[in-house]
């Protein structure tokens, strides 16, 4: 299934302690790490991401972000996108939204295929689909999916 981004940030809001600034190279580079796969890392601010790197405002205001999110307008980005660890870039909240038959949202799948739900009978239905599909398939995610279709659940 597609992922849309939609750059607001949550995600990175709890990421200061994870991702660290060990040098400063210039005004744009920094050597970082990321700290809990123990990487080192060059971060680059985007180009086109200058403007909003350059005020710190937000930054100062705000202790726990990872320190290379910005707002920037209704988003909140962030600067390094093209440089970023890996796990930053593949990053998936959410990979399907359940809804019943009349559309009503019932719970979300993140990106390591876990649901959120407080619906007993989706719960139940993606346990006994967890006792028949590994997560490290390859095609797990298609195969949930598919799952919960065959359920009568809208998937999306
Ligand atoms: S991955 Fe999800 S939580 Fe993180 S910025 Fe994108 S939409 Fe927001
Ligand atoms: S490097 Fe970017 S994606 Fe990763 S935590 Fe920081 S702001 Fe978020």
């Amino acid at each position: 299934m597609v992922f849309n981004c939609r750059q607001c940030g949550t995600c990175c809001m709890y990421m200061g302690d994870y991702i660290e600034i060990e040098h400063q190279i210039s005004e744009f580079e920094f050597e970082c790490s990321s700290v809990s796969t123990g990487t080192p890392f060059l971060a680059r601010v985007d180009a086109d991401k200058r403007e909003i790197f350059r005020d710190k405002t937000w930054s100062e205001e705000h202790s726990t972000p990872c320190r290379f999110l910005r707002p920037d307008g209704n988003l909140i980005r962030c600067t390094i996108h093209e440089t970023s660890p890996p796990q930053c870039k593949y990053y998936r909240c959410v990979v399907m939204r359940v809804y019943d038959p009349a559309g009503t949202l019932l719970g979300m799948v993140t990106g390591n295929l876990s649901l959120h739900s407080d619906n007993l009978e989706l719960r139940q239905c993606w346990q006994e689909a967890e006792r028949k599909i590994s997560h490290l398939d390859a095609d797990a995610e298609v195969r949930f999916c598919r799952m919960l279709e065959s359920k009568g659940y809208r998937v999306e």
